[in-house]
């Protein structure tokens, strides 16, 4: 029977190289792209998650239309993120393997800029890039890119999130004409409309599924709780699907770090990933999620751009993302290469309403989940030790030699008691953590509940209030800052505490937050000669009619609830008391005896990508 990939018009190096990797039939985006990007004379737009086989319905023509004779660019594919390039990267000298001359080179930042320009040097037909380092080489002069015959725009959406609109023009302008554009994107708001529309000549659109629509694969399911129990609902759901292989999204470093924390001192085997680790430290902490050596993920938006690990089975939101459309992108982390996965929101009841905006956008109905009791955990704990001793592998040769000495300390007893106590070890652990356990899930009375406290954290009004002055500062979202990051920064330069500071109105290049009358001469008398990435930092009080106005009714500020929840709901609180060990669901190890210096303290390399930071 003819290989598949051949009948799309594949050549027999190419399909043998796939077929190492497995690939024996194209997904879906494949079967429809592959036809129509080998013409090769088409602008392209494909509405695509990721985890469908994007890379190979874009690399795979390629590679069939590059002239590998020639050692000069003739492919540019930009993507957002160090992550992503990489990946991209790995999976196109896979499939290019068998190709005598192929080279293709990543271009992110920071990594040593010299060994690219080296590879550069040497010869390149494909070149994967994210746009900051990109931008910074063609600056140095040190590619050419008039051979560009077709540049991919990968997860155009996000490239667009991050900032990098400018880049890309800049770099586009430096292309030919003539050269073939594919733009690939998850969702497609206005902007990448109008990227399509500028760079692009009619182009074939193909959507995969309907339009922002998430993965067919993913069902999405919401449990309602009171905020103060936001955490013991997180371990309630671990501890109830016990091969759970979860990445769990935060909306600041500060709650995923807390998150992170929380988790790994009451013995689960998680790890936080954010903007404020080191590039080392965060690889290594997606290598050894990447190995299964790691059951939770506590991730921020922007540190899990890219991230590309199979049979996640969980995505887990813990709080819900300011924007809508990163939800799209945070469950795409399941579910991926056709396999099932279960994306989870955590909310209370007031967020019920952003639900329903999210379902509309996704074009997808939610399940309203209970939490299980502590027996329902019980229970799904004992079978699934139950299955693990049936299923696990006997080292004959180890054992044997002690048999005869556990035969006897049993001697006395039945095989039923034998398996009793077995099963009872796991058990009793678990019925002693559970016994007590309230029911979390929130009721209708909960409405407006105090826990609202929790979930916003403790720091005062949200309104622009009488007693607060609302102050400019020259930070925001493009310098990696979410409201928390803020929160600490003015808080630690200006010597104030978090409880002085208002409502925090998170712009790009600036921002604005309120600060109580009171600590106002404190914060500029402490605020002085601030340094952020070499850039000196600008504090001024607001007097802007227009902006003021203009903070009231942001999109993301409404959706967000007001900014800056700083404290996680669930820090320091247990459920029922403390565990001892490990959860006992996947016999991951405790890593709990890791030292907070591990992971290190803030670096300015922010969040895996090569984002430009403009003031
Ligand atoms: P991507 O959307 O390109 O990130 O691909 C998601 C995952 O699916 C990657 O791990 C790929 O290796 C895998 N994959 C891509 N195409 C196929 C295929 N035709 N058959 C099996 N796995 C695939």
């Amino acid at each position: 029977m003819t290989n598949p990939f051949k009948l799309l018009g594949i050549s027999d190096d190419v399909v043998n190289a796939v077929k190492d990797l497995g690939f024996e039939n194209p997904t879906p985006i494949q079967e429809q792209a592959i036809p129509v990007l080998l013409e090769g004379n088409n602008d392209f737009v494909g509405l695509a998650q990721t985890g469908t086989g994007k890379t190979a319905a874009f690399g795979l023509p390629l590679l069939e239309l590059i002239d590998f004779k020639s050692n000069k660019p003739q492919a540019l594919i930009l993507c957002p993120t160090r992550e992503l390039c990489l990946q991209i990267t790995s999976d196109i000298k896979n499939f290019s393997k068998n190709i005598s001359g192929a080279n293709v080179v990543a271009v992110y930042g920071g990594a040593n800029i010299m060994q690219q320009l080296r590879e550069i040097r040497n010869g390149v037909q494909i070149v994967v890039a994210t746009p900051g380092r990109m931008l910074d080489i063609i600056g140095r002069k040190a590619i050419d890119f008039t051979n560009v015959k077709y540049v991919v725009l990968d997860e155009a959406d996000e490239m667009l999130n991050m900032g990098f609109q400018e880049d890309i023009n800049d770099i586009l302008s430096t292309t030919p004409d003539d050269k073939k554009t594919w733009l690939f994107s998850a969702t497609m708001p206005p902007e990448v409309r109008r990227i399509a529309k500028n760079y692009m000549d009619s182009p074939t659109e193909l959507t995969m599924g309907t339009k922002n629509t998430g993965n067919v694969n993913i069902e999405h399911e919401y449990y309602v709780v009171r905020a103060r129990d936001k955490y013991a609902a997180l371990k309630r759901i671990v501890d109830f699907n016990p091969e759970i292989f979860a990445v769990v999204f935060c909306k600041t470093k500060m709650d995923t770090q807390d998150v992170a924390e929380h988790l790994i001192k009451d013995g689960y085997n998680a790890d936080a990933l954010h903007g404020d680790l080191s590039q080392q430290q965060r690889d290594k902490v997606m290598q050894r999620f990447r190995d299964r050596h790691m059951q939770l993920l506590i991730a921020t938006d922007v540190a899990a751009r890219g991230i590309d690990v199979n049979n996640v089975t969980h995505v887990i939101n813990y709080s819900l993302p300011d924007e809508i459309e990163s939800y799209t992108h945070r469950s795409g982390r399941t579910g991926r290469a056709g396999k099932t996965g279960i994306s989870i929101c955590i909310i209370n009841s007031k967020e019920i309403g952003k639900i329903r905006q999210i379902e509309r956008i996704i074009g997808k109905q939610f399940t309203k989940a209970e939490l299980p009791t502590g027996f329902d955990v019980c229970e799904k704990q004992l079978f699934s030790l139950v299955h693990k001793v049936h299923n696990v592998e006997v080292n004959d040769n180890q054992i044997d030699q002690y048999i005869p000495r556990i035969m006897d300390e049993f001697a006395e007893l039945s095989k039923e008691d034998v398996i009793k106590r077995f099963a009872s070890l796991e058990f009793n652990r678990f019925l002693e953590y559970y016994k007590n356990a309230p029911d979390l899930n929130a009721s209708a009375d909960d409405r407006g509940e105090r826990g609202e406290r929790g979930e916003r954290g403790e720091r005062g009004p949200r309104r622009s209030s009488d007693g607060y002055t609302r102050l400019f500062i020259n930070l925001g979202s493009v310098d990696d800052f979410t409201r928390g990051d803020l929160l600490s920064f003015v808080c630690n330069n200006g010597k104030i505490a978090g409880k002085n500071v208002g409502k925090i109105d998170l712009k790009g290049v600036y921002s604005f937050f309120e600060v109580e009358d009171a600590s106002v001469d404190a914060l500029f008398n402490n605020f002085k000669d601030i340094q952020f990435n070499n850039r000196g930092v600008r504090i001024e009080k607001s007097g802007d009619p227009a902006e003021s106005r203009s903070g009231g009714g942001g999109r993301a500020r409404s959706y967000s609830g007001g900014g800056g929840d700083r404290r996680s709901s669930g820090g320091g609180r247990r459920e029922g008391g403390r565990r001892e060990g490990g959860n006992g669901g996947g016999g991951f190890r405790d890593f709990s005896g890791r030292s907070r210096e591990d992971r290190g303290g803030r670096s300015s390399g922010g969040n895996g990508g090569d984002r430009r930071r403009r003031s």
